[in-house]
């Protein structure tokens, strides 16, 4: 008997709850205890917490006292009832029904009815006066059991249904009588033998404890644990499960069920949403025999109902001090609250419905800052279809994952060699496939947009669309993907051909036949300057992104830069609120016709023919320079010597071979290609990742950084003398100890002080390091005494913590990674704290150490991921940086940090 404490207590009535109880009677039991005690009308029941189901799931048996503790709580239900489960002359019914802490859609067990037997559906036909509802809920108990109990495959019972029914020659399940449930009753209990060598249990409670320990079961079940492995849900919480009297909302026209808001979670007005299907159970609303109606509806149909429905939604929202979504049955005429829990919402809902509650005086500004996230944010800077008409007009032929925000429209295509060929001769194309695969990666790249028709969020397709930022709608599996034919098929029939026009929403996850119309998202007019948020007519959910930022501006602790390499970008990362530049690339600044000084460069085989190169780099570099301290003045501009191995600017290997041999074949060799072919050779490199870049290419080719020191320099004197305020920092990347940046760091002084002291100016500039390498975060607080600052370069440290190259693995094994749940995002996406973490946080500590002052940033792709930025707010960095477009998410995620703290 595994050994617990003998006092606990695993079983809660519902009025013993409450909604703060969620890590032991998961969501569901906590806020079905909180509706009980708020007097609300709840069936009774109760709850087994998930304290029991940690027990069953460790040592294989429940708890020792759980059988009496359930005993007595059903003895308390039956009182309250006035009736036995499962009496024969009048049944009391429940429901037993998983609910985890956090929700797990669709992932857990729930069995209804409970209670039904050979006798009792005859008690249950006399007490509601309908025998075939009695019989159908019986069938439903024995398949619903069949299934999730005694793990029958499900596709027996509708097989056994779909027979009763093209017997009788009809299509629906309500068109089948009494006789015909009852038949079905005893088909379901006669495959219940033949699958499972057993009968169906008659005796009611056996029912309920087979039910539960089902529910504690089906947390390991395989969907359950890669769920929680992929969105990071701790295997070992457990699942509590709620046993709860069963009422019926089909018993007639005076029941009905419903789901309901209590304001829109599309635009999070205030006002009355929902659906009520009348005469029906809730998994009839799920499936969608009938139409519901509007919950407005309601008000006619049943008035007392309706008037105590909008009270209770009142009572809850207030009470919540949030958006609550519920679910209801009225049974009989009598109104029941089945569930309710803070609902979901679109994330222009969550930022309108934060402002209003701020202003119904609900909750403060902190508060307002945790009910929206960065990642809404970002998807409300997307361009979106017109919904104005554009959207309402179009033909809609079919819907699957909303994968990749956005909005794309372009000519179907079907494979991605078309793809390419297409869009480099001006078209826009959307890429349709059945699935993609690494071989699709630059039919993808060519496209507007991805669409398949299988696969989920973490597909192949999914997950390279929304690194390449692409819109991409996956998995829409109504629609037939024919690659040989180059057609797709809607379920209705209609063919969209190769070359015909779609649009894909992938922020809903919806498919067009034709054009929508694109609008600009006002979000980002309104970053940009062009929408004022204090305009009269100023949009609603501009007006609350704006309230929200101005809030998270006020409380945040980290600054927010751009990572921008030219004035234009520079200028667009200000309006968006950036405070300086945080990592200016300086190699797009050698390509281009740039190009042909660098090969000279690199061919130089004088020290006059290098000096040449060089002097023709240097004004380009200072002319760059001087924009972009231009575009940040007063603010800091933290430039990067140049990273990348210098065979990049260098022509491909493989064409140059065919060039020169071609030439050669000619008798005509070019004396320039034949002496850049060796160069291109003797610079080829099998991990050039690993190889000569950095600090290192610093090193070894001399004059090089010392000639961008200059430039940079030079800059920053010329917008002095033009009144400027250049603040430069200037940064070595690939540091990975600290004698290189000693090096570096003393050839860099003597030329700043020799441009000092021609132009008879000081320039305070300031000199560091990148952090980005393992060796460099250990020996960081060696590394600090030569850097006035760190600069963490996450995305060289995640590839080189994990040795996994940044260029492939996401697009080659990734999906598979993600997929088995190995990570459930990307840890170039998001900061992988355990390990890549661990080393920023050491670095932060022994830089600090060494010296207090050291000016602490982090300038990778993470720099713009929400969930990274609040692990760099706890580390105590200064500032992250990040492209221009992610900066408000960036400024209101370090906002939500810091009033989380
Ligand atoms: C980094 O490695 O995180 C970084 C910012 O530098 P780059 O991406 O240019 O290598
Ligand atoms: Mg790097």
């Amino acid at each position: 008997m595994p050994d617990h404490d003998a006092a606990q207590k695993f079983v809660y009535d519902f009025t013993e709850g409450n909604k703060d109880l969620k890590d032991l009677l998961g969501g569901k039991g906590a806020n079905l205890a909180e509706m009980t005690n708020l007097g609300l009308p709840v069936p009774p029941g109760f709850t087994i917490t998930t304290e029991a189901c940690k027990v069953y799931l460790d040592s294989g048996e429940e708890p020792g006292a759980l059988r009496d503790e359930v005993s007595a709580h059903l003895d308390a239900l039956e009182r309250k009832m006035g009736k036995k489960l499962g009496q024969a002359d009048d049944p009391l019914l429940v429901s037993v029904r998983s609910g985890a802490k956090f929700s797990m859609p669709g992932m857990m067990d729930t069995v209804l009815n409970i209670g039904l037997s050979d006798d009792s559906v005859n008690g249950l036909a006399a007490q509601s006066g309908d025998e075939r509802f009695a019989w159908d809920s019986y069938r439903r108990l024995i398949q619903m059991f069949g299934d999730t109990v005694l793990g029958m495959d499900g596709e027996v019972f509708s097989e056994a249904m779909e027979q009763a029914k093209s017997l009788k020659g009809v299509t629906s399940d309500v068109d089948l009588d009494t006789a015909d449930m009852q038949m079905l009753a005893e088909k379901f209990k006669h495959l219940v033998l033949k699958e499972t060598g057993r009968d169906f249990p008659q005796d009611p409670r056996e029912q309920m404890d087979l039910a539960v320990k089902a529910v504690f079961d089906s947390w390991n079940g395989e969907r359950a644990k890669l769920y929680r492995r992929q969105e990071r849900i701790p295997q070992d919480l457990g699942t509590a499960v709620n046993v709860c009297s069963m009422v019926f909302g089909n018993l007639g026209p005076d029941s009905g069920t419903g789901v309901a808001f209590t304001r829109d979670p599309a635009t999070g007005q205030q006002g009355v949403y929902g659906d009520y299907l009348q005469n029906a159970q809730g998994e009839d609303v799920v499936a969608g025999i009938r139409n519901t109606v509007q919950l407005a509806e309601l008000e006619r149909l049943d008035k007392a109902s309706y008037d105590q429905l909008m009270q209770i939604m009142e009572t809850l929202e207030t009470h919540y001090r949030d958006l609550c979504d519920i679910e209801f049955t009225i049974e009989s005429g009598k109104l029941w609250m089945l569930q309710t829990r803070v609902g979901k919402r679109t994330a222009a809902a969550a930022f309108r419905i934060a402002t209003q509650l701020v202003d119904q005086g609900l909750i403060d500004e902190a508060e307002a800052l945790q009910r929206v996230n960065g990642n809404q944010l970002a998807q409300l800077m997307f361009p979106r279809f017109d919904s104005n008409g554009g959207v309402r007009d179009a033909d809609e032929i079919g819907w699957g994952i909303a994968a990749s925000p956005g909005a794309a429209v372009g000519k179907a295509v079907f494979d991605s060699y078309t793809a390419i060929k297409w869009s480099r001769s001006g078209e826009k194309v959307i890429l349709i496939r059945r699935e993609t695969n690494p071989d699709d990666l630059d039919g993808m790249l060519a496209a507007e947009g991805i669409l398949t028709s299988r696969g989920g969020k973490t597909s192949h397709a999914a997950v390279v669309a929304r690194g390449m930022g692409k819109t991409c709608v996956c998995g829409a599996e109504e629609l037939e993907v024919d690659t040989k034919r180059r057609c797709l098929k809607t379920p209705g029939g209609q063919v969209i051909e190769e070359g015909d026009v779609v649009s894909i929403d992938g922020s809903t996850g919806k498919v067009y036949a034709g054009e929508v119309p694109v609008v600009p998202s006002p979000v980002v007019e309104y970053f940009e300057g062009r929408m004022h948020a204090g305009a009269d007519d100023a949009d609603e959910l501009v007006k609350a992104v704006h309230r929200i930022m101005a809030y998270a501006d006020r409380v945040r602790r980290l600054r927010v830069r751009a990572n921008a390499d030219n004035a234009e970008d520079g200028a667009r990362a200000r309006r968006f609120g950036a405070q300086g530049i945080g990592l200016c690339r300086t190699e797009h600044m050698f390509l281009g016709e740039r190009r042909s000084l660098v090969e000279r460069l690199i061919l130089a085989e004088s020290e006059e023919e290098r000096h040449e190169a060089l002097e023709g780099l240097l004004p380009l570099q200072q002319g760059d320079f001087t924009e972009l301290l231009e575009s940040m003045d007063g603010l800091p501009v933290t430039v990067r010597l140049l990273d990348p191995p210098l065979h990049e600017f260098l022509p491909d290997i493989t064409e140059l071979s065919v060039r020169v041999a071609l030439a050669e074949s000619r008798r005509d060799a070019n004396e320039n290609d034949l002496r850049l072919l060796q160069a291109v050779h003797r610079l080829h490199e099998q991990n050039p990742m690993l190889g000569l870049r950095g600090v290192r290419l610093g090193l070894v080719v001399p004059g090089l950084f010392t000639m961008q020191v200059r430039a940079i320099a030079e800059a920053a004197a010329e917008r002095k003398a033009g009144g400027g305020d250049p603040r430069a920092e200037i940064m070595i990347p690939l540091v990975g100890t600290v004698q290189e940046l000693e090096i570096v760091r003393e050839e860099a002084e003597a030329v700043i002080a020799e441009v000092e002291e021609r132009h008879e100016v000081e320039l305070n500039l300031t000199l560091g390091t990148m952090i980005e390498l393992p060796r460099a975060a250990l020996t960081a607080g060696q590394i600090a005494e030569c850097a006035d600052f760190f600069s963490f370069g996450t995305n060289d440290l995640t590839q080189t913590v994990w040795a996994f190259s940044r260029d492939d693995v996401e697009a080659s094994f990734f999906t598979a990674y993600l997929e088995k749940g190995i990570f459930g995002v990307s840890p170039f996406e998001t900061i992988d704290r355990e390990g890549v973490g661990e080393l920023v946080r050491l670095a932060v500590e022994k830089g600090r150490a060494t010296r207090p002052d050291l000016k602490l940033g982090i300038c990778g792709e993470h720099g713009g991921d929400p969930d990274s930025v609040h692990f760099f707010h706890e580390v105590g960095l200064d500032y992250v940086s990040c492209s221009p477009f992610r900066i408000p998410v960036a400024r209101l995620e370090a906002g939500r940090a810091a009033a989380a703290d």
